[in-house]
């Protein structure tokens, strides 16, 4: 770990040598706001109102239907799913934008299954983001109440591996404790034992180095509106591994993944490859603004982003241990560099008024049931001396109790 700064002055002078620097004004951020949510829901790169703008002028305004292949909608998802892959270690041909990542995970989970029929048991953590436990819990219905989801705690993964298990399901970074997984290890352990991975990228693309090719993972999908800046509701991803690709059965079988859709024949036939796990119509406004946070994602080096990230999120941490020694705050994300992921979080017990005190103060993180504050570091964006100054408003917030007013009590749908 390279050292940290102590002071508020040390940070500024990090700030001022930081090779990212040139990132933060492409990025369009409310005066005042420190926000450490990123990991959640990505700021508004300063390109995409102008580039959205022109699709909807030109494109669609004057262009209509002729944009189709004039402006090559037809191919986002194939275009923007090839700019992805190199911030994921994936190939060419092997990734597609498409969809929700909760409707990635069930195509991919339904195609898995079905290429180790006979194995009944998917492995996942107990406290994996719950939308990739009920696909699988609805999946198992969908097919009869043959399988059986195993859930255990992380440092029981590779145990609870054996030769009934068709799927390991896994979230790369843990959205709650902020835990990084071992993508290679827990791979190769699976294949040793014939099991089949899916990972789930939501908090780690765009966050940090991977190699999906060299990891030799089997299925993975993830997020745009996260880390890759793709806006609310941004489509997501699916990755196939090459020597799947062939063998796939798509479980959702719309004329996207139709090997000549606009043959209009009657019956289906998958398209070569990847493409077979598409749908239907891509969502081309909001793939338009996601392919303007991936290209700004693809010019920076995943390397320095790393560093950054895990020096933030090391000072974040070692200042609230430092300012707030005894206020409640219980760390539940891990020091080690090797096991953290791009956050850093704490439980407390009136952890959703302490987040409503902060965000009055500009300092935007979130809280995630029952009682963990969460925060996020994205370093494109963010500045050393802003992490300093989060950790001194959490403090004011903790040591004066503003947090117990009560308009910081109100409960909203959106945590
Ligand atoms: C954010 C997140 C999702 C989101 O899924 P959507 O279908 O986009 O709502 C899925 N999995 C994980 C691990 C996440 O963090």
């Amino acid at each position: 770990m390279t050292h940290l700064p102590t002071t508020r002055k040390a940070c500024a002078a990090l700030d001022l040598v930081d090779p990212l620097a040139s990132f933060r004004p492409r990025f369009t951020l409310p005066p005042g706001v420190i926000y450490l949510d990123g990991n959640s829901l990505g700021v508004l790169p300063a390109l995409t109102p102008e580039r959205l703008a022109k699709v909807i002028a030109d494109e669609w305004g004057q262009g209509l239907i002729r944009s189709w292949n004039t402006a090559g909608w037809v191919d986002l998802p194939q275009r923007l799913g090839d700019k992805l892959a190199p911030l994921i270690g994936a190939a060419a041909g092997t990734t597609r934008v498409c969809d929700s990542t909760s409707v990635n995970l069930f195509k991919l989970l339904a195609a898995a299954l079905a290429l180790r029929p006979g194995r009944t048991v998917i492995v996942s953590e107990a406290d994996n983001f719950p939308t990739d436990l009920y696909i699988a819990e609805g999946l198992a219905a969908l097919l009869g109440q043959q399988h059986e989801l195993r859930l255990v705690a992380a440092d029981e993964i590779e145990a609870a591996l054996d030769d009934r298990v068709a799927v390991l399901m896994l979230s790369h970074v843990n959205y709650r404790t902020g835990r990084l997984h071992d993508m290679a290890a827990l791979t190769a352990a699976a294949h040793a034992r014939g099991v089949l991975t899916l990972w789930d990228l939501a908090h780690s693309a765009g966050a940090l180095p991977m190699d999906l090719s060299a990891a030799q993972a089997d299925f993975a999908v993830g997020c745009g509106y996260k880390y890759l800046n793709g806006g609310p509701g941004a489509p997501a991803f699916l990755y196939v591994a090459p020597a799947h690709q062939s063998r796939l059965a798509a479980p959702l079988s719309g004329w996207f993944g139709h090997a000549r859709p606009f043959a209009f024949e009657s019956h289906y036939a998958p398209a070569p490859g990847v493409d077979r796990l598409l749908v239907g119509t891509p969502s081309v406004l909001s793939m338009a603004a996601l392919e303007v946070g991936i290209d700004l994602m693809a010019e920076a080096d995943l390397g320095q982003v790393r560093e950054k990230s895990l020096r933030m999120s090391a000072l974040f941490a070692a200042r609230v241990e430092h300012e707030l020694g005894d206020v409640g705050l219980v760390r539940i994300s891990p020091l080690d560099d090797a096991l953290r992921g791009s956050q850093v979080c704490f439980t407390h017990t009136q952890a959703w008024p302490v987040m409503q005190a902060l965000i009055a103060r500009g300092v935007i993180g979130d809280v995630r049931a029952p009682d963990i504050l969460r925060f996020g570091f994205t370093p494109l964006y963010l500045s050393y001396v802003q992490v300093w100054d989060a950790v001194t408003h959490l403090a004011e917030v903790l040591r004066t109790r503003e947090w117990d007013a009560p308009q910081f009590h109100h409960r909203q749908k959106v945590t």
